[in-house]
């Protein structure tokens, strides 16, 4: 299980914070990826044909790399500005995403 109130927020959101260099989606906007889009499809059909459960869908996996890169470096960079995890005060978030 993990911690319901995470020192930061997942890596799908700072890469969503970030502008993409890729597509040029603003921070915020999902990326412009329509083959990515169109594989995720495939997949949800290809799934539903067999039978099987669909998933939920990590929005990384609709964003350029270029754009989770930035997200990646983001959130190290604010985990090595932070307080060791043992010094962190429970249930605050350390990001800098504002
Ligand atoms: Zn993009």
């Amino acid at each position: 299980m993990s911690d319901p109130t995470p020192a930061f927020p997942p890596v799908h959101v700072y890469a969503l914070a970030h502008r993409c260099t890729t597509c040029g989606a603003e921070p915020g906007q999902p990326c412009d990826a329509p083959r990515k889009e169109a594989d995720v499809d495939n997949l949800m059909e290809q799934r539903h044909q067999s039978g099987l459960p669909q998933l939920e869908w990590d929005s990384l996996r609709l964003m350029h790399a270029r754009r989770q890169d930035a997200g990646r470096r983001h959130l190290e960079r604010d985990e090595q500005n932070a307080p060791q995890p043992a010094d962190r005060v429970p249930g605050r978030r350390y990001d800098t995403l504002g």
